[in-house]
This record gives structure tokens, C-alpha cells and sequence, in this order.
């Protein structure tokens, strides 16, 4: 039987395990190694510091982790996570506000940690798998056909696959030219974004407000989002791009939230309780690996996940990434896994992440304070897109639909060229236009306005 090391024990080394361990129908050796010795108890943890953050996930995103843990939705409602429908999100971009209340997708809004702590323990529950804390890998070699992992206490494990799962900072870059192999090419577009975020007590009742979403653009580029968490608590995010920094003191992002453009997530913010300490994070650069071109790619070795490829988190799709790769892992899992079936489970692997990627990039590239530029496609696809989108702030239910699907990556991105959609773009162009949706009357309830909406 294969023994299958997975170096790190969040999320997509979690998913990874449970793909691989009965991948075939077979109950298969799977260990996963994390460096964090703290257990995994629905509190933030040093290894994922990102856990502080909100994490949106999208609703293909949930299928995928429904389908890996079939008793994971279950659980997670059990232990508080919100049942939402994305129409019911208050949403306003740069053009004005999404149709509201148009039932979309279901997704369950929950905090970071209270994710991985179920994942993982249904994930250690699996026949096979084994999660060992405290073991910070060190190196990695190639010995004849295994592999040896050295850990951090000078102790030695043989596998004959390795899964890299251990996130952005993962080394396995140093570890290939260890070996002689690589490097792999590495693309790196960084719009400079940073998060701060507050968990509040009280607030509204999710089932009069789902979310607020306030996005930012290169005119404005700040803005936020504000989800109910488990525990009747929410937590607001405060976003901004290049020097436009979101703050680190709670007096300061109160006033940060105002000066977005629309005040909602301020409202949202003044009809909570007990705000908690201000978290904050700035590693949010798209960086991706491109291991699948790497000539002699050695038998048995698959990075996923943030170790892969990781994302601006502000589009919500790295959970569903990992996700995806391991319902890949899964299905695609070969009968012998030499350097042919590797390389071709690994090329599965990245194929992924290119609508995500495609996606993420060609959006940040539009600040002038992300390096580099948009190319020919990229400025065609963006702007209609936006066009796409401004048809939806003006009451066009496809052009929500085709928007909202093509973000929880629920479907092709060319239900965007739907022909009745152009024909209602030209309408557009010749001043036949639907009148713009109103702000969602709910904010309205949150606080006696004290804040007027920017335009
Ligand atoms: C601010 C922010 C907000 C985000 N918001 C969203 C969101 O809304 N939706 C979404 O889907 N995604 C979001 N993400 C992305 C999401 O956090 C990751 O994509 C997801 O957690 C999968 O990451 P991962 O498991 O690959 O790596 P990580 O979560 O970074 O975990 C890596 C693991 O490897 C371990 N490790 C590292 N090195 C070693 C070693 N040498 N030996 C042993 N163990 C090791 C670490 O302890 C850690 O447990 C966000 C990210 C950031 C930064």
C-alpha cells in the first residue's frame, strides 16, 4: 500500500488527506504533518495567521467540501455556521447597488477557525489518516523511489508520495534545488491590498440582513465586508490597495468604514456590540508556481493549495481551489504513480486554478498600484464584466445571474456573452436603461443614519 505524507494540516492539507485516503475505494495511509503544535479548537492559530480574517466560501466551494465530507454541512450548522443566500447580501460596487433580495446561491457564513476545527475533525475521524502536530518538516529528498521527510526534531519519515500543502511560505522552492530539479517559474502580481477586521456581538439578525459587501475600485480603492459568524457575532473587514492603508487602531477603523462609499458597514459596525481587537494583514499578493513546466518532475510529489497557488483573498477562492484539487485527487488518483501519471495528476491539479487566477489577476492589475499592466484580453474581458455588471445595478436579473455564477465559480464565464445581454447593453448605449436598484431598505435599520451615503 502507498504511504502518503501531506506536509501541513490546514485546509488544503486537510481536504488533500481526505481525497487521497479513499481515493479508488481504498483505505489508504495518509499522515498529515503540521508545524503548529496548538490543537485545532475553533480559536486563530500562529501557522495560519490569515485565520483572524473573514473567509467568504463561494458556493462551488461548498459543494466540494459537501461532497469530500458528506456530513460536514451538518456539522458546521450544529456548531453555528449561518445559512445565507448571496442575494440577500447588501452589495454595492462602484456603479451602485446589486439587485437585493433575488435568490441566488446558498452559502454558510462561519469565522476561519470554526472551518478548519470541523474539517479536521472529521478529516481525523477518516479511516487512514493520521494528523500529527508539532512536526515542522525541515527537508525534503528523494531517496532511490521514496521519499524522505526530515522533521524539525532530527527524526526521519518515508513516503512514497508527498502532498506540499504547507501554504505560502512553503519551502519546497529551497527543497527542489536541493535536489537539482527546477526552479519552477514564478509569477507574482501583488496589488498591495490589506485587511483589518473587528468580531462584534449583537448586530442584526441574519435573517433581515445577510452581509454587506462595499467593494473598492481604482477611483476609491478601499472597501469592506461585514458577515454573520457563529455565536451571533459579525465580523467586518476593512480592505484598501497600494498606500491606502485600512488601520490598526479601533478608533481609526470605525472612521476607515465611514469613508468607504457607501457607509453601510460603519452602520453595521455602530449596531454591534463589544468590538474586538483590530487584526490585521497584509500578505494577500497572487503568487503562482508553475511546477506543472517543470522538465524531470520527479515521481510522487504534488504542492496544492497556497503552496501552489494562492490568491488576492479578496475574491474568496482559495478554500474552493484546495477544495477542488482534492475532489481532483480523488477522482484522478493513479494505479501507480510514476513520473507520467504524476505529471499528469499535477497539470490536473493547476488547471484548477487558471479561471480563479485569470480572474483575480486581470482585476488587480487595473490599480495603478499593482506593478505591471492589463493586457489586450484582460481589458476587453474587465470591461465587460464591469459593463456586465453596471446592467445589474440597473435591474437586470441575467446579468446578475451571469455575474454571481461566474463568482462562485457555479458555471463558464461566457454566460457573460449571453446575446440578449449585448442587445440590452446596445439598448444601454442608445439611453434605454432600467432605472438603477435602491439601497437595500434594510440598511436603513441598522442606525438613524448618521452617516450619508457617498454617491
Ligand atoms: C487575509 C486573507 C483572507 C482570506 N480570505 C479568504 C476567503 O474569503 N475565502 C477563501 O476561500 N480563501 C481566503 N483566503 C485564502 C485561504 O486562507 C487559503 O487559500 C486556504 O487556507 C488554503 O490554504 P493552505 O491550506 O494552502 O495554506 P495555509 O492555510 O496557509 O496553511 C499552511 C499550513 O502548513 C503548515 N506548515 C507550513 N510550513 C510547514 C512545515 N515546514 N512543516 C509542517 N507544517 C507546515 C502551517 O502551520 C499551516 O497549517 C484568505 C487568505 C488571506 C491571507
Amino acid at each position: 500500500m502507498q504511504r502518503v505524507i501531506v506536509i501541513g494540516a490546514s485546509l488544503a492539507g486537510l481536504l488533500a488527506a481526505a481525497g487521497i485516503s479513499d481515493a479508488g475505494g481504498a483505505n489508504r495511509p495518509v499522515t498529515v504533518l503540521d508545524r503548529d503544535p496548538t490543537p485545532v479548537d475553533g480559536t486563530a492559530r500562529p501557522g495560519v495567521p490569515q485565520g483572524r480574517q473573514p473567509h467568504v466560501l463561494l458556493r462551488r466551494g461548498l459543494l466540494a467540501l459537501q461532497e469530500l465530507l458528506p456530513d460536514l454541512r451538518p456539522a458546521l450548522l450544529a456548531r453555528g455556521a449561518v445559512p445565507l443566500d448571496t442575494g440577500d447580501l447588501a452589495w454595492r460596487d462602484v456603479t451602485g447597488w446589486a439587485l437585493h433580495g433575488e435568490p441566488a446561491h446558498e452559502i454558510l457564513s462561519l469565522t476561519r477557525p470554526l472551518l478548519e476545527a470541523v474539517v479536521a475533525e472529521q478529516v481525523g475521524a477518516l479511516p487512514g489518516v493520521t494528523i500529527r502536530r508539532g512536526a515542522a518538516v525541515t527537508d525534503l529528498r528523494r531517496v532511490g523511489r521514496s521519499w524522505q521527510i526530515r522533521l524539525d526534531d532530527g527524526s526521519t519519515l518515508t513516503a512514497d508520495v508527498v502532498v506540499d500543502a504547507s501554504g505560502r511560505s512553503s519551502r519546497l522552492p529551497q527543497w527542489l534545488a536541493g535536489m537539482g530539479v527546477g526552479p519552477a517559474d514564478e509569477t507574482v502580481v501583488d496589488a498591495r491590498l490589506g485587511y483589518s477586521c473587528r468580531l462584534y456581538a449583537g448586530g442584526p439578525d441574519p435573517r433581515e440582513l445577510a452581509g454587506v459587501v462595499v467593494l473598492s475600485d481604482p477611483t476609491l480603492p478601499k472597501g469592506g465586508i461585514g458577515l454573520p459568524v457563529e455565536n451571533g457575532g459579525w465580523i467586518i473587514a476593512a480592505t484598501g490597495t497600494g498606500d491606502c492603508r485600512p488601520p490598526r487602531d479601533e478608533a481609526e477603523f470605525d472612521a476607515y468604514l465611514t469613508g468607504l462609499r457607501d457607509p453601510a458597514l460603519a452602520d453595521l459596525a455602530a449596531s454591534c456590540t463589544g468590538g474586538g481587537p483590530v487584526a490585521v494583514h497584509r500578505q494577500t499578493a497572487n503568487r503562482r508556481r508553475a511546477y506543472d513546466q517543470v522538465p524531470h518532475w520527479p515521481a510522487g510529489l504534488l504542492p496544492v493549495g497556497d503552496a501552489m497557488c494562492a490568491f488576492n483573498p479578496v475574491y474568496g477562492q482559495g478554500i474552493t481551489v484546495a477544495a477542488l484539487q482534492a475532489t481532483t485527487l480523488r477522482r484522478e488518483w493513479p494505479a501507480r504513480m510514476d513520473p507520467a501519471a504524476t505529471r499528469k495528476l499535477l497539470s490536473r491539479l493547476t488547471s484548477t486554478t487558471a479561471l480563479p487566477w485569470a480572474m483575480a489577476v486581470g482585476e488587480d492589475l487595473r490599480f495603478p498600484t499593482t506593478p505591471g499592466s492589463q493586457g489586450l484580453v484582460q481589458q476587453l474581458t474587465g470591461a465587460w464584466a464591469r459593463e456586465v455588471g453596471r446592467l445589474g445595478v440597473h435591474g437586470d436579473r441575467r446579468a446578475t445571474r451571469a455575474l454571481t455564477t461566474t463568482y462562485h465559480l457555479m458555471g463558464s464565464p461566457l454566460a457573460m456573452l449571453d446575446p440578449r445581454l449585448v442587445l440590452r447593453a446596445g439598448l444601454d448605449l442608445v439611453g434605454v436603461r432600467g432605472a438603477p436598484n435602491p439601497r437595500p431598505a434594510v440598511l436603513e435599520t441598522l442606525v438613524e443614519p448618521a452617516h450619508a451615503p457617498a454617491g
